[in-house]
């Protein structure tokens, strides 16, 4: 591997929420960065801080059609190529499914043969999604996960599995070097208010004065990770030398139900919203938390940052008045 101040990075999803502040990461160790991105759900406001970034560029396209030739055509040399390209949250992934599906198959597969075409390390950004609702707890790596195929979710859940296959199958051919993190739930700054996800919808409706929707009766649990934290494992991942380690769990192991964060917001933002209960969505899962035991050994990683301190500054985010993007105002 080259050093951070010399090498050029491929980041497919670069205008996406993770996606941005990755880029963020790369540049501020030295690397040369390109976003490729639809903009689909990821905003070219993520990116604006950078225009004037001579290092960085951004490339408007989508990973399912091909692109080497493109690529290429700039003559370029990428030592790495991140694949975050895939709407997360669940209205979005689920609202033109087939494109969730063929963005992780047909897109992973452009991807990777184009990184092994310029012998690029390759990156997947995978999901805890793949553990579908487990009867493994906390999940460990070695857990194959129990996912409905045929459900709503199937597109985004099934769509990763398969791209885990490809990736894998690359590093068995020995077509590519690759990496592959298991991301959990992640959460702050430059989430769009109309993303959808729990941490943000709760957020957004504690300052806003609405109601904040819990689907079903709350119970159910997840463990949030904030962004900082877990772009640092996507570094230090990505930098691991030894042998394909397969897939790692890169989360936050600290796990709660979805009634005690907005409990949590309510308090830390003041609000006098309610609580209305909204129906379970069809196949959510009733717990996560990731095992982080390999990520701790392999990487040294663990997340730093307490969900107390993550809340508070993506709350502080969410306050501040950017006309540009419809966000709401504090109350
Ligand atoms: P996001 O929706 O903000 O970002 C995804 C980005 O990919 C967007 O910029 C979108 O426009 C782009 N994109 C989607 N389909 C594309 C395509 N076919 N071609 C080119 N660009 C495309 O979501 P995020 O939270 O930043 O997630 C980034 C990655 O991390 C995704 O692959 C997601 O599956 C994975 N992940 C995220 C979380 C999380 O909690 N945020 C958890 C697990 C996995
Ligand atoms: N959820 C909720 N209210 C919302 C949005 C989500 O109660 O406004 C629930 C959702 O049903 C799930 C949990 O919060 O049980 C986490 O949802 P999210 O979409 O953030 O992530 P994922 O389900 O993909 O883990």
């Amino acid at each position: 591997m080259k050093n951070s101040n010399s090498k050029y990075v491929l980041v497919a999803g670069g205008a996406g929420f993770l996606g941005s502040h990755l880029c963020d990461a790369l540049l501020s160790e030295g690397a040369h960065v390109i976003a490729l991105d639809n903009f689909q759900t990821g905003r070219k406001q993520n990116l604006r801080h950078l225009e004037r970034e001579p290092r960085f560029d951004i490339l408007d396209g989508d990973i399912i059609k091909p692109l080497s030739a493109r690529l290429r055509s700039r003559r370029l040399k990428i030592d790495e190529v991140f694949n975050l390209a895939c709407a997360a949250s669940p209205p979005h992934y689920q609202a033109d499914p087939e494109h969730t599906m063929l963005t992780s198959v047909v897109g992973t597969h452009n991807l990777l043969t184009f990184a092994e075409s310029v012998h690029a390390r390759f990156f997947l950004a995978s999901t805890s999604e793949i553990y579908g609702d487990p009867e493994v707890h906390p999940q460990t790596e070695s857990y194959w996960g129990n996912v409905n195929p045929t459900g709503p979710r199937a597109c985004y859940d099934e769509g990763k599995r398969a791209a885990e296959t490809l990736t894998f199958d690359f590093d068995r051919a020995r077509r590519a070097d690759v990496r592959v993190a298991r991301i959990f739930n992640t959460y702050g700054p430059r989430m769009r208010a109309d993303d959808g996800r729990v941490v943000s919808n709760v957020i957004c409706q504690a300052l806003s004065g609405e109601d904040i929707t819990i689907y079903g009766d709350g119970s159910q649990t997840r463990s949030f990770c904030y962004v900082s934290d877990l772009v640092e494992g996507f570094m230090r991942l990505m930098a691991y030398e030894g042998p394909f380690p397969g897939a790692v769990n890169l989360g936050n192991p600290v796990e709660l139900t979805v009634g005690n964060l907005a409990e949590r917001v309510l308090a830390m933002t003041g609000s006098s919203s309610r609580v209305v209960k909204r129906p379970l969505p069809v196949d959510d899962p009733r717990r996560r938390r990731p095992d982080i035991t390999l990520a701790k050994k392999l990487l040294g990683w663990s997340p730093r940052t307490s969900l107390d301190a993550g809340l508070k500054s993506t709350i502080a985010w969410f306050s501040e008045d950017r006309a540009d993007d419809g966000r709401p105002h504090k109350v």
